[in-house]
C-alpha cells in the first residue's frame, strides 16, 4: 500500500480499479442524465425539406424586384397538403415551418405585405435567406453524437430529431453508501450527548445520483469489525463499488483502515491535499472500494477531487471530472488565501461574475468538519502545494454547480 500520494498518482493508481461497463437500450423519456455507449447517427435530412422560417408569402424573387402585386393561388402550412406550384405573378400564403411550394424561392415577411382579395400587395423585400434549406443543420447518415456523451435536455431533443425513439446508453453502475461511526444517529431521532447528524450519506448518495450512477444507501455501520466486515460483504455482492465514510484516520477506532489493511487490498492511504488528507483506496473482495474521511467537508472535496473523475472514466464519460459536478475555471482572489505545505488547498470559495472575469470570496469559517461552508460557497481553491494565494492573483478553481 502506498502512502500519502499526490492527487495525481491517487488518480493514476485508482484507474486500475475497474467497473465492467455495461450497456443497456434506454428509451428516449428516459434519457436525460445518461450516457451514450455508441455513436448516434441521424435517421434523416434535418431540415426534412425546404421550408419558409417565417409566415408570409412564398413567391419568385424576380417578381418583386420592385413593388408588385401578385394574385394569392393557396396556402402552404406546416402539415398540410402539397401546396400548389407558384408561376410568374403568383405567391402562395406560408406558414412558419410549412414546406416551401415548387417555382417559389424567397419568403415575404407577412408584414412587408398587404392583402387585398385575392391578391397580395408586396411591399418588402423577397428573401430567400428565410428558406430553412432541406439537410442544412443534420444530414441523414451523419454522426452527430460520440460515444459517452453526456445527454441533457438539449441532446434528449436532438436524438428525437434524428429520429431515435430509444439508445444504447452505459448501464447505471450502482454504488454501495456507508457510513461508519458510534457517534452518528438518523436525522429525525432525538440525540443523547456525544451524539450528532449522520450526513454524509446522505451528501454523498446524491453525488453519485448526480454523476448518472444509482447509490444503494445502508444504515449507519458502528463501530464493530464483525458488523463492518459482514456490510462490505454485503455491498460487494450486491454492488459495483463501495464509497465508505469515516474510519480511516489514525485512531483506534479507525475500522475501515484496519479491517481493509488486514483482509482487503489496500492500494494507497492518504492523499495530499487539504482537505481531505486521510482517504483510502482499494478493493474489497474484489469490488472497488473508496474509504473517504468522516468530516463532511473532507468526503465532499474527496468525492469531487477522485471518486467523481474515477467513476466518469468507469462509466465511459467523456467529462473530465465527472458529469454535472464541477467546471476547472480561473478566478480572480480579493483576499489573501493560505495554501499547504506539500499538499493542493482547495479552500471553499464563493465565485461569482466580476467586472473582467470570475473573482472569489470567502465567507464562512473554513473547518472540515463544516459543511455549511459548502452551501455558502461554490468553488474550491486548487492552490499547488506550498503556495499561497495572493489578493488580485488569478488562480485554477473548481467551479461546483
Ligand atoms: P472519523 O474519520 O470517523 O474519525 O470521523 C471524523 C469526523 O467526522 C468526526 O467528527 C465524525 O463525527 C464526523 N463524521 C464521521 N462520519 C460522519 C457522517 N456520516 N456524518 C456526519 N459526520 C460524520
Ligand atoms: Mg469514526
Amino acid at each position: 500500500m502506498e502512502t500519502s500520494v499526490t492527487l495525481e498518482r491517487a488518480l493514476a493508481l485508482a484507474s486500475t480499479l475497474n467497473i465492467p461497463r455495461q450497456t443497456e437500450t434506454t428509451p428516449i423519456s428516459q434519457l436525460n442524465g445518461r450516457i451514450l455507449a455508441h455513436p448516434l447517427s441521424s435517421k434523416v435530412d434535418d431540415p426534412a425539406f425546404d421550408n419558409s422560417a417565417m409566415d408570409g408569402w412564398a413567391v419568385r424573387a424576380e417578381d418583386c424586384r420592385e413593388e408588385t402585386t401578385l394574385e394569392v393561388i393557396g396556402t402552404s402550412r406546416a402539415g398540410g397538403k402539397e401546396p400548389p406550384k407558384v408561376s410568374t405573378g403568383q405567391a402562395c400564403r406560408i406558414m412558419t415551418g410549412a414546406p416551401m411550394p415548387g417555382g417559389a424561392d424567397a419568403i415575404v415577411m407577412v408584414e412587408d405585405s398587404a392583402e387585398e382579395g385575392n391578391h397580395v400587395k408586396i411591399l418588402g423585400p423577397a428573401r430567400p435567406g428565410y428558406i430553412r434549406k432541406q439537410g442544412e443543420n443534420l444530414q441523414e447518415g451523419q454522426e452527430i453524437l460520440p460515444a459517452g456523451t453526456l445527454i441533457g435536455p438539449a441532446e434528449t431533443s436532438l436524438i428525437a430529431t434524428m429520429g431515435h425513439h430509444q439508445a444504447e446508453t452505459i448501464s447505471r453502475p450502482v454504488i454501495a453508501v456507508i457510513s461508519t461511526g458510534d457517534e452518528l444517529v438518523q436525522p429525525g431521532t432525538d440525540l443523547s450527548p456525544g451524539q450528532i447528524y449522520e450526513s454524509n450519506s446522505y451528501g454523498i448518495a446524491s453525488l453519485v445520483e448526480k454523476m448518472g450512477a444509482m447509490a444503494k444507501r445502508y444504515d449507519v455501520v458502528h463501530d464493530n469489525i464483525e458488523g463492518l466486515r459482514k456490510t462490505l460483504d454485503d455491498a460487494a455482492n450486491s454492488c459495483d463499488a463501495i464509497l465508505t465514510s469515516g474510519g480511516v484516520s489514525m485512531g483506534e477506532w479507525d475500522l475501515v483502515r484496519r479491517l481493509m489493511e488486514e483482509e482487503g487490498e489496500p492500494l494507497f492511504w492518504k492523499v495530499l491535499i487539504r482537505p481531505g488528507g486521510p482517504p483510502l483506496c482499494g478493493s474489497w473482495k474484489g469490488t472497488p472500494l473508496f474509504g473517504l474521511p468522516g468530516n463532511p467537508v473532507s468526503s465532499y472535496v474527496v468525492f469531487i477531487s477522485l471518486v467523481a473523475p474515477w467513476l466518469a472514466g468507469c462509466m465511459g464519460s467523456d467529462h473530465e471530472l465527472g458529469p454535472r459536478l464541477a467546471d476547472r475555471v480561473r478566478v480572480r482572489l480579493t483576499e489573501d488565501i493560505k495554501g499547504a505545505p506539500k499538499k493542493i488547498c482547495m479552500r471553499r470559495i464563493r465565485i461569482e461574475a466580476g467586472e473582467d472575469g470570475l473573482v472569489a470570496t470567502t465567507h464562512t469559517h473554513q473547518g472540515s468538519g463544516n459543511i455549511h461552508s459548502m452551501v455558502a460557497h461554490n468553488g474550491l481553491t486548487i492552490l499547488p502545494p506550498d503556495t499561497d494565494g495572493k489578493a488580485d492573483q488569478i488562480i485554477e478553481a473548481l467551479w461546483i454547480r
